[in-house]
């Protein structure tokens, strides 16, 4: 279990995003990515096993990718090797997910995924969360909270995740059982990271989320928090 960070507010997100993730290195870690979200570029992911520098490379110091909002990783392999591929965020078209943790029944969600016709590029137990939500959103036509929700009531396992969708580009929801997660409210900002290390400089303003806790993170609105049933905690 390694690091997650998302930023969504004023600034452009991809710097704040790797500042963060440099700030939880200490934790060790085998490879790095962010996706951020921009009306204009869509869903940008960039990732790459090995040091955070490879992926700062990639993205010339996050200018080379532009939006407000975004998430970033850094992996700690537990399904499938260190690699480009295996490396998060995992997206499909539409949705992307950082995740910390493992799904115990990965294998059992991703066989009823296959049997609808759904193949997988990694070998990760991740890949199988991401693809799950977005099978939900489209044969239940829900948005995306709604979809995070059904897809972690069927999840065992430990788990923090932050999700983008591309059709959604002020928002992101994160969610944690056994893994923890935390939320920084600034001015008209909001920070969120596995732990307060990547927060503290710029909010004390700190909420810790509970076990099967879902913050929804909209630009331009207030924090709110449900549980996977929906109901506001
Ligand atoms: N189980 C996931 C993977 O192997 C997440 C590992 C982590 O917590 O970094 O990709």
């Amino acid at each position: 279990m390694c690091g997650i960070v998302g930023y969504a507010g004023r600034e452009q997100a991809a710097p704040i995003l790797l500042d963060g993730l440099e700030r939880l290195e200490y934790r060790g870690y085998d490879s790095a990515g962010i996706a951020v979200l921009s009306e204009s570029a869509g869903l940008q992911v960039k990732k790459a096993k090995g040091r955070l520098k490879v992926l700062s490379a990639m993205v010339d110091g996050g200018r080379s990718v532009d939006g407000f909002i975004g998430v970033g990783h850094t992996r700690w392999a537990t399904h499938g090797e260190p690699s480009d591929v295996n490396s998060h965020p995992h997206s499909t078209p539409r949705v992307s997910i950082v995740h910390n943790g493992i799904i115990e029944n990965y294998a059992v969600l991703k066989e009823k995924l296959q049997a609808k016709g759904y193949s997988f590029k990694s070998s990760t137990d991740t890949e199988v969360l991401v693809q799950l939500i977005e099978f939900i959103q489209k044969s239940k036509n829900t948005d995306l909270l709604t979809a995070v929700q059904l897809a972690l009531r069927e999840v065992i396992g430990a788990y923090a995740i932050a999700v983008l969708d591309k059709d959604n580009p002020d928002e992101i929801i994160a969610a944690r059982k056994s893994s923890p997660l935390v939320v920084g409210i600034g001015e008209d900002e909001f920070f969120l990271a596995s732990d307060a290390t990547p927060i503290v400089e710029y909010t004390d303003k700190v909420v810790y989320l509970e076990d099967e806790e879902i913050a929804v993170i909209r630009r331009g609105e207030k924090l709110k928090v449900v549980n996977l049933k929906n109901v506001e905690c």
